[in-house]
């Protein structure tokens, strides 16, 4: 079988694997003071220096979650602590193409919350949303800002040095969901200006159902989402996953490790994408005009829907998704195609792509010849019925 959907999630890293099972057949409650419990602590620790590792910061800034939802919905909190007391949010700022964890709006009201248009490439403008936060600023509010690193859909990067240096006056807070940028592109939270950033383990090569939220500065955090106990130094409560977490860590110091060396990806992306112009020149390849990470592609043909092309790939063992993972399975269109301006019939073909460090230049020669095949009927059955 070919998988070529890697931004839903990576295959599980062997040693990974290993590692895991290993943890969960002799793990204790990370919190308890005997020896199953000090080593189920010595693993979420050695994690937790890992994944800091993976951001560039130091470890006490890392606090487990049970996945990136979890992070972003805690990160997008009205209150944050900075140390000397609480910092209040009365404004949340969206970029138009979060994920849906983000776009939801996390803990503040319906009315406080805004949406930041994206170009057609799916960019975020700084000097607009500079602008807009100052307005704010001025009548009074205090704003949160969140624009991810990578899209899941379209692998579009976004500006972040600009914007966090373009909203540096007005003192707003930056979240950043770093859930596709893991391991595929440096993460520089002091370059980005991210004050804090999600991450998810299955995303890269670990577990599901282990996450974190890195803060960029020790004191300045969201209030918890979970609290009843003092896990993860008070700032989420419950007991750690502790395999999952030890898997996690791993997983991020693998994927630190090959964050150079996308390049083969990238021409082997690039190639399929010529290819795919080449089958239908009325390819449209969405935010390919845009800095995009190396493994991803989203594109549609018109009169060829996704689910029936889904479906018909999916026959053959090759595992594709159309649009977000997370939204497939209703059929409509995607909201990030959408804030990008794209064509509502055009949008509902959108197929993504995504590689991994092992796909090959063979499968994708065969997710093209199927491709090829696949498309050429659907659209031939469109014809015959439009005729
Ligand atoms: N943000 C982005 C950009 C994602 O791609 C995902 C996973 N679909 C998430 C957040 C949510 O991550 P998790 O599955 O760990 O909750």
């Amino acid at each position: 079988d070919i998988y070529l959907d890697h931004n839903a999630g990576a295959p599980l890293r062997p040693q990974v694997a290993e590692l895991v099972c290993s943890v969960l057949m002799r793990t204790g409650n990370a919190s308890s003071v005997h020896g199953p419990g000090r080593r189920a602590r010595g693993a979420v620790e050695t994690a937790r220096t890992q994944v800091a590792r993976l951001c560039g910061v130091p470890g006490a800034q890392v606090s487990f979650t049970c996945g990136a939802t979890e992070a972003n919905v805690t990160a997008l909190s009205p209150v944050w602590k900075d140390g000397r007391g609480e910092r209040r949010f009365t404004r949340l700022l969206v970029a138009a193409s979060e994920h849906p964890s983000v776009a939801a709006g996390g803990r503040f009201p319906a009315e406080a919350r805004e949406s930041v248009p994206v170009d057609g490439k799916g960019l975020v403008d700084a000097a607009s949303l500079a602008a807009r936060v100052a307005e704010l600023t001025a009548a009074g509010e205090s704003v949160l800002v969140a624009v991810m690193a990578a899209n899941n859909e379209t692998g579009v990067l976004q500006p972040l040095a600009e914007i966090s240096a373009a909203l540096k006056e007005s003192g707003a807070v930056l979240h950043v969901d770093g859930v596709q940028a893991a391991g595929r592109i440096a993460i520089d939270m002091e370059a980005w200006g991210a004050d804090s950033l999600a991450l998810s383990a299955h995303k890269i090569g670990g577990p599901q159902g282990a996450g974190a939220l890195v803060v960029r500065r020790a004191g300045l955090h969201p209030a918890p989402l979970l609290t009843g106990g003092g896990q993860e130094n008070w700032r989420r409560a419950g007991t750690e996953n502790v395999a999952a977490i030890a898997g996690f860590g791993l997983a991020a110091e693998l994927a630190a490790a090959e964050v150079a060396g996308w390049d083969e990806i990238a021409a082997l992306r690039d190639g399929m994408e010529r290819e795919l112009c080449h089958i239908w020149a009325d390819t449209v390849v969405f935010g390919a005009g845009a800095p995009r990470l190396a493994n991803t592609s989203c594109f549609a043909v018109p009169g060829v829907a996704a689910e029936t092309a889904l479906i018909a790939l999916d026959l053959e063992g090759i595992a594709v998704s159309s649009g977000s993972a997370c939204s497939s399975g209703k059929v409509g269109v995607s909201p990030v195609l959408s804030a990008m301006g794209a064509n509502k019939d055009l949008a509902r073909g959108a197929i993504r792509i995504s590689l991994g460090r092992q796909t090959t230049p063979e499968e994708i020669e065969r997710f093209l010849a199927a491709w090829r095949r696949i498309s050429g009927r659907i659209r031939q059955a469109g014809a015959g019925r439009a005729a």
